[in-house]
């Protein structure tokens, strides 16, 4: 159990008040839930009754509990909370992808994606992206969220009161097909937060979605890789390749001067992901930086006999950087070098970018304009 939560239960129990805390119950597992309610008197499944209501029920109101006693729902309105972040601001981009702005109990903002994909049917399905920290301390060069550099890490409940709040604004009827935690930050730098929303997210009786329908996107942290693959099996893994040459991708992603390709892609071949999984390398396409056809043909050398599928991302642009985007010509022959060598390759195709939601273009324009002295987009 989180130390900070079980030392808010120790307070309530010591004392004959509530905490001054209120204590939040998004983001408590189910066997938080159920040592809270026998701490606080009650019998063991009413923490299931709660940890039920709160996600696969998605209320926020403790009146909502009509199968909690009135007493012990007044007992909690007194010492506990459900809504952990407020949305701050909404957009709408011409394409259906909506962005959200939450805002955070000290002020802190982070952002959400919704995005609408087809599945081959041509059936209209939601996606949800999810941050996993305000900020980000990886300092990719291409990436607008890295400018704001890292702020603070979010708690497993403000990762998952992301995925509760964008639920709630769903139609009735409608609901999250897929969730990936690509939004601002590193999840595998905020490791038992992350870890504890995905098991919270893909719980079978929480509502979110299944294992294999959330996906984590990492820098590449590789000390971390193994832990997190066995922490979450079944869940999917996304790596931030960018580069088949250690000059290149030193230059874009510096993490690699800790762990660089040989130490990467050595991991990666040995991940237990399950049989039937293939890890997916992310791969930003930068004009005259990493999309000509020897990069292709070094990216096809690189990932030679590994079971997994390149995604490619053409860049997607903000002021203020010397990047570019190809021609979708570029990135189409690209893709056709990797498919000759046996890969599976398909290109991501930008949402939201008018809104500035697509992928690396979420970032608190305050805080850039603090740490920079430049006018945002
Ligand atoms: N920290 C995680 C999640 C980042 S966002 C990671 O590094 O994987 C998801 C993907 O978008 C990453 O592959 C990231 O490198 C990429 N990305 C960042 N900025 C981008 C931009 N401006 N255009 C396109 N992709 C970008």
């Amino acid at each position: 159990m989180e130390q900070d939560v079980k030392s808010k239960i120790a307070t309530y129990q010591a004392g004959v008040r509530p905490p001054s805390q209120p204590i939040d119950l998004a983001g408590m597992d189910e066997e938080e839930l159920v040592s809270l309610c026998e701490e606080m008197g009650e019998p063991p499944y009413r923490g299931r009754q709660i940890f039920s209501w709160l996600y696969a029920h998605g209320v926020n109101k403790f009146s909502q509990m009509t199968n909690i006693p009135k007493g012990f729902r007044a007992k909690l309105e007194e010492a506990a909370r459900l809504e952990i972040l407020e949305l701050d601001r909404e957009s709408r981009s011409l394409d259906g992808t909506e962005k959200y702005v939450w805002r955070l109990r000290d002020g802190a903002r982070v952002e959400s994606v919704r995005i609408p994909m087809r599945n081959v049917n041509g059936v209209m399905r939601w996606s949800l992206c999810i941050s996993t920290q305000v900020g980000c301390a990886m300092g990719c060069a291409f990436c607008l969220t890295a400018k704001m550099g890292f702020i603070r890490q979010l708690s497993a409940g403000e990762i998952v009161g992301q995925f509760l709040a964008a639920r709630r604004l769903l139609a009735t009827g409608e609901r999250f097909h897929n969730i990936v935690l690509m939004g601002m930050g590193e999840p595998l730098d905020n490791f038992d937060a992350t870890v504890k929303a995905v098991k919270i997210l893909t719980h079978p009786r929480a509502n979110g979605v299944s294992a294999k329908r959330l996906t984590v996107s990492t820098v590449g942290i590789v000390s971390r890789l193994r832990d997190f693959v066995s922490a979450v099996p079944g869940v999917g893994l996304a790596v931030s390749l960018h580069a088949a040459d250690d000059e290149t991708r030193g230059k874009l992603v510096p993490v690699n001067r800790k762990w660089n390709l040989r130490a990467l892609i050595g991991e990666c071949r040995e991940l237990p992901v399950g049989e039937r999984r293939r890890i997916t390398f992310e791969y930003v396409m930068l004009r005259g930086v990493n999309d000509s056809g020897q990069d292709a043909k070094e990216l096809s050398k690189l990932l030679k006999g590994l079971k997994c599928k390149v995604n490619l991302i053409p860049w997607n642009p903000f002021p203020g950087t010397p990047f570019e985007r190809p021609g979708d010509e570029r990135v189409e022959e690209f893709r056709r070098i990797l498919l000759a060598a046996g890969l599976v390759a398909t290109t991501r195709i930008a949402k939201g970018a008018d809104i500035l939601a697509a992928c690396g273009q979420l970032a608190d324009p305050r805080q850039i304009a603090e740490n920079t002295g430049l006018t945002p987009p």
